[in-house]
């Protein structure tokens, strides 16, 4: 069933390919030309992405550990995670998106090192993981969405799941930052607060539970991160 309105789906992707990818490559990339909101989002994200690496390193070497990157963005998890030898199959529904990932991956790894990258939305994505991480993405989706994405993000997992979102207990000071996020024309491009619980739940229904939190929070940034393995 599409969104009321039609294809939810179909607005993110586009937005993360005009728009939304010229606005993210900033707030992502290493430039001056962003503002001091801009520059804050991009420290609270370092801070997510730094604490899932520790998630994901705390239980062993990643040498040889396949860990599919949903969502990848410019590749700002993938390209460390790859650093540290895993098998990385990141994947974004922008092409722009994979693209910018795919030119930054190159500049910093060896062939042999390179993620697979794929344009492909996360509920196309099949096989199998060791491993699947999935960081802010979930602010696209609404809650009667969101468990069957969890869901299919656990169904690809054999042993964990690594996931972010933006909780809804900074429901007010969140709503600064949403100004911030989608201004403009395209704030038509809902985001989408998410509490714990409900992600808990979601995970338990299909048969996984939380293993570790954590949580980011700078001034305009806020993403709780949490590692889930199977019950
Ligand atoms: N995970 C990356 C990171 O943390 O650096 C990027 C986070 S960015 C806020 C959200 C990304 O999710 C965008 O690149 C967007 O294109 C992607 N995205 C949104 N909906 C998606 C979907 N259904 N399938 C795959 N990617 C999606």
């Amino acid at each position: 069933a599409e969104e009321v309105g039609g294809g939810d789906k179909e607005v993110v992707r586009e937005y993360f390919n005009s728009t939304g990818f010229e606005r993210w490559r900033k707030i992502y990339g290493e430039t001056d030309e962003v503002n001091r909101v801009q520059k804050d989002i991009r420290l609270g994200h370092a801070k997510t992405v730094e604490n899932a690496m520790l998630m994901l390193t705390e239980e062993g070497s990643l040498a040889g550990v396949t860990v599919c990157d949903a969502g990848c963005g410019t590749g700002l998890l993938s390209i460390p995670l790859a650093k540290e030898g895993a098998i990385v199959s990141a994947s974004d529904i922008s092409a722009a998106m994979v693209a910018e990932a795919e030119m930054k991956a190159k500049q910093q790894l060896p062939e042999e090192n390179l993620p697979r990258f794929e344009v492909n939305d996360l509920e196309s994505l099949s096989g199998k993981y060791n491993t699947v991480v999935c960081l802010d993405v979930l602010i696209h989706y609404p809650q009667n969405k969101a468990d069957g994405m969890i869901a299919h993000l656990a169904s690809l997992a054999e042993k964990r799941v690594i996931l972010s979102f933006a909780p809804k207990t900074f429901y007010y000071d969140i709503l600064k930052r949403i100004g911030e996020l989608f201004p403009g024309p395209s704030k038509a491009t809902r985001a989408y607060l998410h509490s714990e619980a409900d992600v808990e739940r979601a995970l338990r229904k299909v048969g996984w539970k939380i293993s570790k939190r954590g949580l980011t929070t700078t001034q305009f940034y806020f993403s709780r991160l949490i590692e889930a393995v199977p019950m």
